[in-house]
């Protein structure tokens, strides 16, 4: 503004970008370099993938297409296999935000690494449990060994971790009939899909022969509802963001030839009227037996979680694959008749929407944050995976993941939504800290974060001023030459960062100093104007920025 004072932070964004366009402030492709190179001339690509990882995201998230195509092409022009800033830029541009959004530790996990090492902690201490009996109705079933235990999650912001057996194939069962509903809400309606079943649970076995006073099923987390769902829809494998789904039709064949439940129910249902008008009972039945039969691995099915967790929208694709509304229903029926009998009491501890299959797997939902797959085989009494009813049980001992947990009071349990400190980083307390103690990638972070690296705390100090003090060369270095802040503020008692190297000896930092001061003077003075008063921050900034969230 022509007072130079910035009104709102919409203003203060375009603002930046115009600044980083015309080279004034580094672009947000330098600052991402400056992060993840921490301090060398060059990224090799492992380090590259490797910080890529460590937030979260795969290399082959159909997000980052463009810029993994372009990191092959490109790494085959280098001799080392290693980018330079340019280089560097040429790859990550087509993707900066997703890219930036992740190294700013903007994720609904923030600090994904620190988050996945509990999972894996979890992980092993179910995989000691050794109880519970592989289902043995059909062979499919029976074959699979009792020492499979795999546990995959995705967040809504399409960050992935694995453990475990999580690329065996297994068979949906149960676990398809939540994405069943859905869908059945999702083409219908909530009102049309309710005028066949009800929402409530049965207090009965999952394949009884029963109904509701209205002569409808429970809810469509039964057999019998599921059943009627299946009359109701069409499906695709878009919730799963096109990954493995298979078909098992040696599965389909068995459980067609060991239904009789499963068709005396049908013929049931049939003579209750049931069904929608001129549905043909034993091909739906059919069509129920096929989506028992779809094949998931663990690691395709916790995206299938994340869809559910992710209001409809499928994380790594970003395609809306279900509607919020037949989302909502789903995760309130999961929440209360997703884990057959057991229902209630596992609502109670671990309160978070879920469903299990007969093949050994839970769905479970963390809403808004994440969707997880557990599987292993062995299933208790009630038909639950042991292994991944304890899994489900620790999380959310550990995590305030529980619906009714509270946020704000709780303070026992880990909340892994929030990182360690990143949401008051924005004080300058923080930025002066790091300055102090000479923590550059802290300071690359803030950066990142569009912080503005110039603030002055009360004494009108800057990062600059505190560097300088502490002789913190590579600080000091990163300051003037990545963010470009402004060599010579003046603080209360009219010192510069210069002075301060001087007055405690720190001859590199005096040097850094000067060097920079006879590279950039000339230009300086134009830019800056107003020279005289180093108070008033002549800086190289034209308006003085202020950081942007
Ligand atoms: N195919 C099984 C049935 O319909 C599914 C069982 C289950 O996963 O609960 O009986």
């Amino acid at each position: 503004t022509a007072d130079g004072y910035i009104s709102s932070s919409a203003e203060c964004g375009t603002v930046l970008i115009s600044l980083r366009k015309a080279g004034i402030l580094p672009s947000l492709e330098d600052l991402l370099f400056y992060t993840i190179a921490e301090g060398q001339e060059k990224i090799p690509s492992h380090k590259f993938t490797t910080a890529l990882k460590a937030t979260g995201l795969r290399t082959g998230d159909p997000r980052l297409k463009e810029c993994m195509e372009m990191l092959k092409v490109t790494l085959k022009t280098t001799s080392d296999g290693a980018l330079d800033r340019h280089l560097f830029k040429k790859c990550v541009q087509t993707n900066i935000v997703l890219l930036t959004q992740a190294f700013r530790r903007k994720f609904v996990i923030p600090d994904f690494q620190s988050f996945t090492s509990h999972i894996d902690e979890l992980y092993e201490n179910a995989r000691k449990l050794s109880g519970g009996q592989v289902a043995d109705y059909i062979p499919q079933l029976a074959k699979f060994s009792p020492d499979l235990w795999a546990v995959s999650l995705c967040t809504v912001d399409g960050q992935r971790h694995t453990v475990g057996d999580t690329k065996v194939p297994f068979c949906l069962q149960s676990c398809v009939k939540p994405l069943k509903y859905a869908i059945a809400v999702h083409d219908h309606g909530t009102e049309y899909v309710h005028r066949f079943i009800g929402k409530e649970p049965s207090g009965l076995r999952f394949n009884k022969l029963f109904l509701n006073e209205d002569d409808k099923p429970h809810n469509p987390m039964v057999n019998a509802g599921a059943i009627v769902c299946t009359s109701l829809i069409k499906v695709s494998s878009k919730a799963c963001g096109n990954e493995y789904v298979g078909f098992s039709n040696a599965t389909f064949q068995s459980e067609r030839l060991s239904g009789d439940r499963n068709f005396a129910i049908g013929y049931y249902l049939k003579e209750k009227k049931c069904f929608p008008e001129g549905t043909d009972m034993t091909s739906i039945l059919d069509f129920y037996f096929q989506l028992c039969s779809i094949e998931v691995t663990c690691e395709s099915a916790s995206v299938m979680a994340a869809t559910l967790a992710n209001g409809g929208f499928c994380p790594i694709t970003g395609e809306r694959v279900l509607n919020p509304e037949a989302v909502r229903n789903t995760l309130s029926l999961m929440h209360s008749c997703g884990m057959y009998d057991f229902s209630g009491q596992f609502a109670f501890p671990v309160g978070l929407p879920a469903k299990s299959g007969v093949a050994g797997g839970i769905l479970l939902v963390v809403p808004n944050v994440m969707g997880i797959m557990c599987w292993s085989p062995p299933l208790d009494k009630l038909g639950n995976s042991v292994r991944g009813i304890q899994f489900c049980t620790d999380l959310v001992q550990l995590c305030n993941f529980h619906n009714y947990d509270n946020l704000r009071h709780f303070a026992k349990k880990l909340d892994p939504r929030r990182e360690g400190g990143d949401e008051r980083v924005k004080s300058v307390i923080n930025l002066l800290f790091a300055a102090y103690t000479g923590d550059v990638s802290a300071l690359r972070r803030f950066a990142l974060s569009s912080m503005d690296m110039e603030q002055r705390d009360y004494d009108s100090r800057t990062a600059l001023h505190v560097a300088a003090a502490e002789g913190h060369a590579e600080v000091v270095r990163f300051l003037l030459e990545a963010c470009k802040v402004n060599p010579d503020p003046r603080d209360r008692w009219g010192n510069t960062p210069m002075d301060e190297a001087v007055h405690f000896g720190h001859h590199d930092v005096v040097t850094l100093l000067q060097d920079y001061h006879s590279k950039y003077s000339p230009q300086e003075s134009t830019v800056a104007g107003d020279k005289e008063d180093g108070r008033e921050e002549p800086g190289r900034h034209a308006v003085k920025p202020h950081p942007v969230h």
